[in-house]
C-alpha cells in the first residue's frame, strides 16, 4: 500500500536506536532528521513535518527526561501519538486545538435511527463508486441502506448509482427528468424515511474543479436533507494538491469525516494525509480498489501501529473472528496472555495464515511478525513459512509442546530435524531464531487484555 514505504522508513529509524546503550542528543538527532525525511518523502506537507518534528523534540527532552525514563520507549511513543494525531485529522498532539478540531471517536450510524449521510467531492474522485460500498458494507452489519442520486450534473451519473445499487440489492431513488438536486435529494430521503431506511446515502454532484456553483448546491442539498454526518471523498492518489479543495469543502459544509480513495495505488500518500488534515477531521475509510468489497473501515491507532511494524492486535483479533477456527484463535490469546509460546502455537498460526490471504496483510498485524516478511514480498514469505512449517513436521511432540523450543534442541537433534525434512541448517537456525523472538514478544505482551477476549471472540 501507498504509505508502507513511509512506515518502513520510519520504523528503520526508531530500530536504529536499538543499538546504542545509551541515546545521546546527537543519536536523537540523527534519528529525527531520518523521521523528518521519510515524512517529506512521502509528500506530507513540510509545516506538518515542521510541528510534528517540533512537537517530538519537546516530548522528548533529553535534559529533563526523569532519570529512568528510557528514551527510545518516549521517542517511540511520541513518533506514534504525531502520527495518530496527523491521520485524525487535527495533525497537531500538542494540545493547542485548531478551531472546529473534530477529531475524536469513530463514527458509526446508529441502528435503527435517522441516519442521513451526504457524500461530498470532487468529480472523479471516487463518490459514486464509495457509496455503493458504503451502503453494502453496512448492510453486512445488519443496517436497511438505501442511495440516492442527486447529482444531476455529471451525464449517466443515475445510470452509474442505479447500476451499482442494483448489483449490491440497494434500493435507490433519483429522476431522469428532475432537474433540481435539492428537489431530489429532499424527495429521495422523504421517500427512504417512509420505509423505515435507516441508512439513507445521498450522492451529490462533483465538478471538475472547485467553483460556487457546486458549494451552493451543496448548502442547499444539506439544508434540504438535514444530514447526520457529511463525508468528503477525497482520491489520495493526487496528493498535497486535494489540501485546497479539502479546505475548501470542509469551510462549506460541515465534514464530519474523510473517505480516501484509490489507497492502492503508488501515489506518495503522505500527501493525501496533509489533505485530509484540512478538513480537521478523521479518515473513516479507505478505498483499496474498485470492487465494492474494497472498502476498509480505518481505525488510526491500528493503522498506525501497522505502519510502524509494531502490530495490529485489534485487527488481527478481528480477522481471525471472521476465518480461523474457535480453538485456534483462543489458544492463541491464551498464548498471548501468558507469555508462552510453543512450536506446535507457531505452526498452528501459520496454518491459519495461509488460510487467511495475502500473508503480508496478516502478519504485518502481528507483533513482531513484519519483519519476518522478506522485502521480496509475498511469494517469498510463503515459501519461507512453509520451509519452517516443512522442519516442524520432523519434530517430536514434545519438542513441538516445549515451552523453550530453543533450548531444548542440540546440535544432533538439530541435524536429524535438517535430514527428516531435507532442509539446511542454516534454515533450522532461522527458524529457532524467528521462534525466540516471537516468545520474547509474547512475554513482553504477557498480562495484557485482548480486545474482544473473554474467550477469544466478543461476540
Ligand atoms: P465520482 O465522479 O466521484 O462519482 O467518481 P466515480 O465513483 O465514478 O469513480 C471514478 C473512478 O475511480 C472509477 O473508475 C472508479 O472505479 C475509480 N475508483 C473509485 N474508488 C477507487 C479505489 O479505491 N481504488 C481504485 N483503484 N479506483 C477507484
Amino acid at each position: 500500500m501507498v504509505l508502507n514505504d513511509l512506515g518502513n522508513k520510519i520504523a528503520s529509524a526508531l530500530r536504529s536506536l536499538n543499538a546504542h546503550v545509551v541515546v545521546d542528543e546527537e543519536l536523537l538527532d540523527a534519528c529525527l532528521k531520518d523521521i523528518t525525511n521519510a515524512l517529506l518523502a512521502s509528500d506530507v506537507a513540510v509545516p506538518l513535518v515542521v510541528r510534528m518534528k517540533k512537537n517530538i523534540v519537546r516530548e522528548v527532552d533529553l535534559d529533563n527526561m526523569a532519570s529512568g525514563m528510557n528514551a527510545k520507549k518516549v521517542l517511540e511513543r511520541a513518533v506514534f501519538k504525531e502520527l495518530t494525531a496527523l491521520l485524525n485529522g487535527g495533525g497537531d498532539a500538542s494540545g493547542t486545538k485548531t478551531s472546529g478540531t473534530k477529531t475524536s471517536g469513530t463514527w458509526t450510524p446508529k441502528k435503527g435511527k435517522r441516519n442521513v449521510v451526504m457524500f461530498v467531492g470532487l468529480q472523479g474522485a471516487g463518490k459514486t463508486t464509495t457509496c455503493t460500498k458504503f451502503a453494502h458494507y453496512y448492510a453486512k452489519k445488519g443496517f436497511k441502506p438505501s442511495l440516492v442520486c442527486a447529482d444531476t450534473f455529471r451525464a449517466g451519473a443515475f445510470d452509474q448509482l442505479k447500476q451499482n445499487a442494483t448489483k449490491a440489492k440497494i434500493p435507490f431513488y433519483g429522476s431522469y427528468t428532475e432537474s433540481d438536486p435539492a428537489t431530489i435529494a429532499a424527495a429521495g430521503v422523504k421517500r427512504f424515511e417512509e420505509e423505515k431506511s435507516d441508512l439513507i446515502i445521498v450522492d451529490t454532484s462533483g465538478r471538475h474543479k472547485q467553483e460556487e456553483a457546486l458549494f451552493e448546491e451543496m448548502r442547499e442539498i444539506a439544508s434540504v436533507t438535514e444530514p447526520t454526518m457529511t463525508i468528503f471523498v477525497m482520491d489520495s492518489s493526487i496528493g498535497q494538491s486535494a489540501s485546497d479543495q479539502a479546505k475548501a469543502f470542509a469551510s462549506t459544509v460541515d465534514v464530519g469525516g474523510v473517505i480516501m480513495t484509490k489507497l492502492d495505488g503508488h501515489a506518495k500518500g503522505g500527501g493525501a494525509i496533509s489533505a485530509v488534515s484540512e478538513t480537521k477531521a478523521p479518515i473513516l475509510f479507505i478505498g483499496t480498489g474498485e470492487h465494492i468489497g474494497e472498502l476498509e473501515a480505518f481505525e488510526t491507532t491500528s493503522f498506525v501501529s501497522k505502519l510502524l511494524g509494531m502490530g495490529d492486535i485489534k485487527g488481527l483479533v478481528e480477522k481471525m473472528n471472521e476465518i480461523v477456527p474457535e480453538e485456534s484463535a483462543e489458544k492463541l490469546m491464551e498464548a498471548f496472555g501468558s507469555g508462552t509460546f510453543t512450536m506446535r502455537l507457531l505452526y498452528e498460526q501459520f496454518q491459519n495464515l495461509q488460510n487467511m490471504g495475502p500473508i503480508s496483510s496478516i502478519m504485518s498485524m502481528v507483533p513482531g511478525m513484519a519483519d519476518m516478511i522478506p522485502k521480496g514480498g509475498e511469494e517469498q514469505g510463503t515459501k519461507r513459512m512453509k520451509s519452517m512449517m516443512v522442519l516442524m513436521d520432523s519434530m517430536t511432540d514434545a519438542e513441538l509442546d516445549a515451552p523453550n523450543a530453543s533450548k531444548i534442541f542440540n546440535v544432533k537433534r538439530m541435524e536429524r530435524v535438517c535430514r527428516g525434512a531435507g532442509r539446511l541448517p542454516s534454515e533450522m537456525i532461522t527458524l529457532l531464531e524467528e521462534h525466540k523472538r516471537l516468545g520474547k514478544m509474547m512475554g513482553k505482551m504477557k498480562g495484557i487484555k485482548m480486545p474482544g477476549a473473554g474467550g477469544a471472540r466478543g461476540r
